[in-house]
């Protein structure tokens, strides 16, 4: 059978994917907003569900963090296994420490621990956002977004002015700002004495307090039981005269999850063979611990759950049988090359931008230590298909050896004796609060992910 597959054009996609990218500025996000969108589409959550068929859309969530949604096919997934493009949604940050507040120099500031992967010198001086949630002992929730809606006042970390940085410029990138240092400025008077005298210039944290009691609902204990992340504020924007590029806070690794997103909605129309899934996960970017990691069991509970609602007598070999046939796409970015850092290429080898979508065979460092390297027999298969439908795709390395390493969630899903392929956007500013990618690169990712759903 010959099918046309359609897409959506690229203009259409970028300013999709720049919406996305705009409202879900944090895992908890990532996952409301996906879950909106798949709502829209038709997906419900596996427990509405007591048996499954083929063309039912579904949809399994942990902590309001990570999600799995998938189109069951026409086979079993004890039979078939499923297909898979899976990325995460968590991003590199700022979170707010437990006991968040202290007073120095008669200003309050937010005490502040770093997420994931940073250059600290790249977050100081910008405008900021703080996002998430505080839960009440009662159990009830109130969530925060401040810097990103019309009107709202952000935070900044200072620095010093260059007229007295001599001393500062003769450190070394990591030692010349500390990351316990790493705190934006949150109130600088003192509210209920504003304006009277030497007192009203000396903040402390009182007035704060008050202001989130008046405002929130919450008291400082309350601070306790929070998941509060300071982010960059503003919205994404196109880059250079032409727009062919996209800056904006975590694309990594949210142009690819919004990518499988996509694709796995607009493949939903019609039922294939196989069950198709995307995977949104978090806490990739500190190794994937946790609950809501891919170390967890999530995924292996998720298969169990479908297979529950389509064997007559479910039994573990079922579920066993089904990772081992699964195959998977790891959506995650890689670096596209710099033209002002060539030095870190692997020359030959590395990814372009506006050359596609970007595959990895392996992931890993200098001696392919913590790789996930791919059978050649998969990525033979992704070939094919990525010529079949005419996708703009490259193959690359990270980067040069013996200048570092990284690697995905690839490695925690083959365990299972998946297939697994490392496919996604290649970007420059990886890890900057605002990073880079083509329109084009974005728009050949959700393209790759939609063929290899329909293939
Ligand atoms: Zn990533």
């Amino acid at each position: 059978m010959k099918e046309k597959i359609k897409y959506l054009p690229i203009g259409t996609y970028a300013e999709r994917y720049m919406k996305y990218l705009g409202v879900a500025k944090t895992a908890r996000r990532s996952y409301a907003e996906s879950k909106r969108i798949l709502e829209k589409a038709g997906f419900r959550e596996i427990s509405s569900f007591k048996t499954l068929k083929p063309g039912d859309r579904v949809y399994r969530g942990c902590e309001d963090r990570t999600i799995l949604a998938a189109v069951i096919g026409r086979k079993s997934v004890a039979e078939a296994g499923i297909k898979v493009v899976g990325g995460h949604t968590d991003a590199p940050r700022l979170d707010l420490k437990p006991r968040p507040l202290y007073e120095k120099g008669g200003c309050v500031f937010f005490d502040c621990h770093i997420y994931g992967g940073i250059k600290k010198y790249q977050w100081l001086v910008l405008p900021l956002a703080l996002y998430g949630t505080v839960v009440r002992k009662d159990g009830s929730k109130v969530d925060i977004s401040v810097g990103d809606n019309e009107g709202d006042p952000v935070f900044m970390i200072t620095d010093i002015l260059p007229h007295l940085g001599k001393d500062q410029a003769k450190k070394t990138r990591d030692e010349f700002f500390e990351a316990e240092d790493l705190d934006p400025v949150c109130w600088t008077t003192y509210a209920e004495k504003e304006g009277k005298g030497e007192e009203a210039r000396s903040a402390d944290r009182k007035g704060l307090v008050n202001f989130l009691k008046k405002k929130y609902k919450i008291t400082e204990e309350d601070l306790l039981s929070a998941e509060l992340e300071i982010v960059p504020a503003g919205m994404p924007r196109e880059v250079g005269f032409d727009r062919a590029l996209i800056t904006g806070y975590g694309h990594d690794d949210r142009v690819c999850s919004f990518a499988a997103l996509e694709a796995l909605v607009e493949s939903a129309d019609s039922i294939r063979d196989v069950t198709t899934s995307m995977l949104m996960c978090d806490k990739e970017e500190v190794g994937s611990m946790g609950s809501t990691g891919m170390q967890s069991s999530f995924f292996e509970n998720t298969v169990a759950e479908i297979i529950e609602r389509q064997e007559k007598q479910p039994r573990d070999i079922h579920v066993r049988r089904a990772l081992e046939k699964s195959t998977m796409l790891s959506a995650d970015v890689t670096a596209a090359a710099d033209p002002h850092f060539p030095s870190v290429d692997s020359t030959g080898n590395e990814a372009r931008l506006h050359k596609g979508v970007a595959a990895s065979k392996y992931t890993g460092s200098t001696s392919k230590g913590g790789a996930s390297d791919c059978c050649p027999e998969f990525v033979a298969e992704i070939r094919r298909i990525m010529e079949k439908e005419g996708v703009a795709w490259q193959m690359a390395e990270l980067g040069r050896q013996e200048k570092g390493g990284g690697g995905t969630i690839s490695q925690y899903m083959a365990r299972f004796g998946m297939k697994v392929l490392d496919m996604g956007t290649p970007m420059w500013n990886m890890h900057a609060p605002w990073e880079i990618v083509s329109k084009f690169d974005a728009w050949s990712t959700y393209r790759a992910y939609l063929a290899y759903f329909r293939d």
